[in-house]
């Protein structure tokens, strides 16, 4: 592509709200044969709301919410402000956690009042050496859903399981279908449990769903469909999404995202409609053709 061309086509994605931040990206781009896209807050809006809690016997929902919430108000994960919000707008009082400690990917932990709090995905109750297959239909019922199934323990006792959802963005399924129509397979990677996983990518249109991936491993993901599929551009929002970014042969950032996404992008998407992906790779098929 000659320099004029990179310029006329950089400066009329500008205008589209998409960012270039380095030209070589918009002649690169045509090639992607993939587009492999993170879940929360890129496909979604990642504002998660609680929509369910089913206590064990021995526990009430005053008593485990409250818990729950009082080590959740330590934690920045969009789930921890959903559960905090919800225990707010009931009225429960939140108590300071001690030895909070978080491991991402996983969950929370902590002391509230002193009680051994524990929340997250079921792989963290494993870790802990609690079995959730008491809750194994109830899960199974809210992943159907699409809800996020997380659990909660108290002193060793598995107490709750909680399930929150987060409203995909209303022009998500637009976007999937328009990189359909240039060609492109379409996958997503996702920390959350398989099935939500699975129902969400169903309704949207998603032809391969990678879940349950650990926030290190996005980048393994990348080079594995890069092989299957050919050159991959991943899109992404989030502090863990920045190595999966540098990675691809084309980082796409949400604009909305952390600071740390945008700066390991090749380009950012101006706001957080993923319809940006859709315009950046028309772009530079356009550009590319124009050159010819
Ligand atoms: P994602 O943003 O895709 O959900 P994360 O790696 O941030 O991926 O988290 C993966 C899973 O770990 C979550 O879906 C949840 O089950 C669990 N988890 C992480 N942090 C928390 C937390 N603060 N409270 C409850 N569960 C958590
Ligand atoms: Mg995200």
């Amino acid at each position: 592509a000659t320099p004029t061309s990179i310029m006329v086509g950089t400066g009329r994605a500008a205008e589209l709200g998409v960012l270039f931040r380095q030209g070589e990206a918009l002649q690169s781009l045509k090639e992607v044969g993939v587009v492999a896209l993170d879940k929360t807050g890129t496909l979604t809006q990642g504002r998660p709301e609680l929509t369910d809690f089913v206590t064990a016997p021995g526990f009430s929902e005053a008593e485990a919410l409250g818990l729950v919430a009082s080590i959740e108000s330590r934690s920045e994960h969009p789930i921890a402000q959903a559960i905090v919000a919800a225990a707010e707008r009931r009225g429960l009082a939140l108590s300071s956690p001690d030895a909070f400690e978080a491991v991402p990917g996983f969950g929370v932990s902590a002391l509230v009042r002193g009680r051994k709090v524990d929340v997250g995905a079921d792989r963290f109750m494993a870790r802990l050496g609690l079995p959730v297959s008491g809750f194994a239909d109830i899960a199974a019922r809210l992943g159907t859903e699409g809800k996020s199934p997380l659990y909660a323990a108290i002193d060793g006792r598995l107490a709750a399981v909680v399930a929150v959802a987060d409203p995909v963005k209303p022009s998500t399924p637009e976007a999937i279908a328009a990189l359909h129509a240039l060609g492109l397979k379409v996958a997503m990677i996702t920390g959350d449990n398989r099935r939500t996983a699975e129902a969400i990518a169903k309704r949207i249109g998603i032809d391969e769903v990678v879940a349950e991936v650990l926030p290190d491993s996005k980048v393994e993901v990348v080079k594995r469909l890069r092989q299957a599929h050919g050159p991959i551009a991943f899109v992404g929002d989030g502090i863990n999404d920045a190595p999966a970014l540098a990675e691809a042969d084309i980082g796409i950032a949400i604009g909305t995202g952390t600071d740390i996404a945008i700066e390991s992008a090749d380009v950012v998407l101006m706001s957080g409609d993923v319809r940006g992906v859709v315009n950046a790779i028309a772009l530079s098929k356009a550009t590319i053709r124009n050159i010819r």
